[in-house]
């Protein structure tokens, strides 16, 4: 049976920099990290943007050449799947049936793309876009002709794809169960915003109404919606979120709900179990410390740097600050903080000249900012939630008032 010191469980950005970090830290024990991927660890971001338009090839993908984890005795065990953990003997269970041993476990196992529970989710041609091999089935069916893509879910992903595939001079129909895009992270202004644009660019939106089932012998041929509208299509992309990948840390007895909780040294309630990224529950400070789980580079990057200290003794709590980008068309989206609990939201410029923000406000603060095609508004709003002042909204609202002025 293999052991090591360390363990690590996911290959993503969590995983690889918990790997980095802790040799950065001067950890010099053992540390082996299993992925499910075949890949040596590669960014995500670009897969719905720069991998799937063509614009970067794989390679440019990695989070370090593939000779940099060989020389740092790091360990990869790739293409393998932890299906189980025995927190007695300290080990994990791999799909081959095969034990691994762990001094400390930390478990960055992302999520899984929630599928579509509909009859006909499983057909052929409906893809995700979570993983390379997802993207590559997706660019395959490009590279035969495919034309019309239903995309399914307009968040991040869903909106994301839908720019790439628009770009490639496809077909496409984004389908929304909620009356407006990014519902889940942004605030109206900036949905409209987005809506606008992806129609002028030639998408058809389908907002407030959800799909019925998938149809198609074997491979998808139309997309029926709930209110019995059938678009035909050759490919799907479905972007509906994840399901945060815990299933075995939850077998073993962790405590969690959505995800797993973990405390601000990013520890489960397992001994000897550290989890981080998308998958880990944590009281956020930039959310006045509700407990929330985070889904971004940002937070897989950072929560792995806390978990590689603590391992190496130095227990600083995890405060990092939020912030996130998009990329969709020319437009570049750059969010910082967290806007969830606003109770106002302010426009800053004109959405016209594709240059603007959006303040987020609670209780006289700004708490977030998105700033679109502006990154001066980005950088002066971050350190304005960083200030935590009492400001004027209509200070906010005045491009003529310098957002650093304001601290
Ligand atoms: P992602 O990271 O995949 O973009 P989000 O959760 O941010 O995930 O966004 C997913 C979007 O998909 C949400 O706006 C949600 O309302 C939408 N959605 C979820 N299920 C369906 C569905 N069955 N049909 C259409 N839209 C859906």
């Amino acid at each position: 049976m293999n052991q090591f010191d360390v363990v690590i469980v996911g290959t993503g950005h969590g995983g690889a920099q918990a790997a980095i970090a802790l040799r950065q830290n001067g950890f010099a024990g053992t540390i082996g990290m299993i992925g499910r991927d075949r890949e040596p660890p590669y960014e995500r971001p670009p897969l719905s943007k720069e991998y799937l338009a063509g614009d970067k090839p794989f390679e440019r993908l990695l989070i370090r050449p593939e000779a940099f984890w060989g020389e740092k005795a790091i360990t990869l065990i790739l293409g393998q799947s932890v299906t189980k953990i025995d927190p007695e003997a300290k080990e994990v269970i791999l799909g081959s049936g095969d034990r691994i041993g762990y001094g400390r476990l930390i478990w960055a196992a992302g999520g899984d793309a929630r599928r579509l529970s509909c009859p006909g989710g499983h057909l052929d041609g409906v893809h995700a876009v979570r993983d390379k091999r997802d993207v590559d089935a997706l660019l395959a069916d490009l590279a035969d002709g495919a034309q019309h893509f239903v995309v399914i879910g307009g968040g991040y992903i869903g909106l994301e794809a839908a720019a790439v595939l628009r770009k490639l001079g496809r077909k496409v129909t984004l389908v929304e169960a909620q009356d407006r895009v990014l519902n889940r992270v942004a605030g109206e202004e900036l949905s409209r915003f987005y809506q606008d644009e992806h129609t002028r660019q030639g998408i058809e939106l389908r907002l407030g109404v959800g799909v019925e089932r998938l149809t198609g012998a074997t491979r998808v041929e139309s997309v029926v919606l709930a209110n019995g509208e059938a678009i035909a299509c050759d490919g799907v992309v479905v972007g509906i979120g994840i399901v945060p990948a815990v299933g075995p840390l939850i077998a073993a007895g962790a405590a969690g709900a959505n995800g797993v909780d973990v405390s601000e040294l990013c520890h489960t309630s397992l001994p000897h179990i550290y989890a981080i990224g998308d998958c880990a529950a944590h009281a956020n400070v930039w959310a006045d410390g509700a407990v929330i789980r985070l889904e971004s580079v940002q937070n897989a990057h950072d929560m792995a740097t806390t978990a590689a200290k603590a391992i190496c003794g130095e227990k600083q709590p995890y405060a990092a600050f939020p912030w996130f980008w998009s990329n969709q068309y020319d437009l570049k989206l750059q969010t910082a903080g967290l806007s969830m609990g606003h109770d106002q939201a302010v426009l800053r410029g004109d959405p016209a000249s594709r240059s603007f923000s959006v303040l987020y406000m609670k209780d006289g603060r700004v708490i977030a900012v998105d700033a679109v095609n502006s990154t001066r508004c980005y950088v002066q709003g971050r350190k304005l939630i960083e200030a935590r002042v009492e400001v004027d909204p209509a200070d906010l609202a005045n491009p003529d008032v310098v957002l650093k002025d304001l601290r």
